[in-house]
């Protein structure tokens, strides 16, 4: 970054703090994305002005949308990367050295299986408000926290208030997750530094039938788990399936979603599906799966589990999300699909969303200082309706035109839909 700011600074000595900081911004993103030296990014110009450098510098980091797009959509904050906070890549089985049991929870049969799993751990107590773990995110498996959850159980899902709702309904089986997602919002929106799985889902479920749920196009309401973590990737742990399951069998006027890039599904496979709960894989390119998901299992064992559970009962789902624009990521893409078609049984699968790459503008400085190397940013994200960054209406429309009419053309029986979109692009779509 030093050496990036040196040359600026030897193009236009007399730069003020804040009009350096947004052209190292773009010459920053532009190095990483093209490889490319210096004087080729910002060519020595005796006097340059920083007008006529940003815009040249501009139009190369968004050679796309530069034309189409009001200045104040392109972000270009201060560039900060912290190197004590870049993600360790190096493959570790989880067992956290230090678990706080809340009060109250001592007995409970998590809190009973969690001592028998990792009987090397120093074992806490928690009063619930104590701040625990390193606050480095990358050192969150080392704690893990077995609470009481009293309120924070169900709610509808936070999806952008602007954005098109699909009528979703959460509940929550815990925070945090083994697996290192590249864009995976947790990396800014935890400040617990642990795993946190709470003890008494049993009593918070018999609320479920006290509640008047949305059901947006669905013919029923539709409840999921895995916002804050992967539904399944602590089931062998939890054994949260064992209650959800038969509880949700028992209430067919509602569908319960479990979401996972896992293949943790003995669980389900030991107690049987039933129609009304649906296991549903976030599934990607082979490219982001290997380069951007790290530790998740590949697409071909994802697929492997989701037949096994379809034979066992249960429906499926999928979702193409996040969807990354890259060089030839069409084909890529595409060849998802094929393989899907290739192994799934069409008739068990219940629904299939779609949504590109989005993320806060906080999420976009956590995955550049966490995962420097990352490709993903190379993209041209603009600030949107939301205040969210997302890629353009044209780029996100031309993503969707392509893949939902393949998808339908595939899975003529599976309901396709856009999540977390803006309204006048779904309109667009259907
Ligand atoms: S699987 Fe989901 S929760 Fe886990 S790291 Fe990836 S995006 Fe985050």
């Amino acid at each position: 970054m030093q050496q990036i700011e040196n040359y600026i600074l030897s193009c236009m000595p007399k730069l003020g703090v804040n009009k350096l900081r947004e052209l190292v911004r773009l010459v920053y993103e532009i190095q990483k994305r093209d490889r490319i030296s210096l004087p080729e990014i910002l060519p020595f110009e005796k006097n340059l002005s920083f007008e006529t450098a940003k815009k040249q510098l501009l139009q190369k980091r968004y050679p796309v949308n530069f034309k189409t797009t009001a200045r104040d959509r392109f972000y270009l904050p201060k560039l900060d990367l912290d190197p004590s906070l870049k993600a360790d890549l190096t493959p570790r089985p989880f067992y956290p050295h230090t678990i706080y049991i809340e009060t109250g929870a001592e007995q409970m049969p998590l809190t009973q299986r969690v001592r028998q799993r990792f009987p090397k751990a120093t074992f806490l107590e928690w009063d619930g408000k104590m701040q625990v773990g390193e606050k480095n995110f990358s050192r969150r498996l080392e704690t893990l926290v077995i609470h009481r959850e009293k309120y924070d159980f169900l709610k509808p899902c936070p999806c952008s208030c602007a954005a098109a709702c699909c009528g979703y309904n959460l509940i929550n089986l815990g925070f945090g997750c083994r697996f290192e997602c590249e864009y995976c919002f947790l990396q800014q929106y935890q400040n617990l530094h642990a795993v946190l799985l709470p003890a008494n889902v049993e009593e918070f479920l018999q609320k479920i039938d006290h509640v008047a749920f949305r059901k947006g196009p669905f013919d029923r309401p539709r409840i999921g788990s895995g916002e804050f973590t992967d539904s399944l990737v602590f089931d062998d742990l939890t054994h949260y399936s064992e209650m959800l399951v038969p509880f949700f069998r028992q209430r067919p006027h509602l569908q319960f979603e479990f979401k996972t890039k896992s293949t943790q599904v003995e669980e389900l496979l030991k107690i049987g599906g039933q129609k009304n709960i649906v296991i549903s894989w976030s599934v990607n390119s082979e490219y982001i799966t290997k380069n951007a998901e790290h530790f998740t299992p590949p697409l071909a064992a994802r697929l492997h589990s989701a037949c096994e559970v379809a034979k066992a009962g249960y429906r499926l789902g999928f979702h193409f999300d996040p969807v990354i624009i890259y060089e030839g990521y069409q084909e890529d893409y595409a060849r998802t699909v094929e393989h899907m078609a290739d192994v799934l049984p069409q008739d068990k699968i219940a629904w299939i969303s779609v949504g590109t790459l989005r993320f806060s503008r906080e999420l976009k400085k956590m995955m550049e200082t966490r995962f420097p190397d990352n490709t993903l940013l190379n993209g041209e994200f603009l600030l949107d309706f939301d205040g969210k960054m997302r890629y353009s209406d044209i780029q996100r429309l031309e993503v969707y035109r392509f893949l939902i009419p393949l998808l339908r053309k595939t899975f003529p029986k599976a309901y396709v839909y856009l999540c977390m979109e803006d309204p006048v692009i779904v309109q667009k779509i259907h």
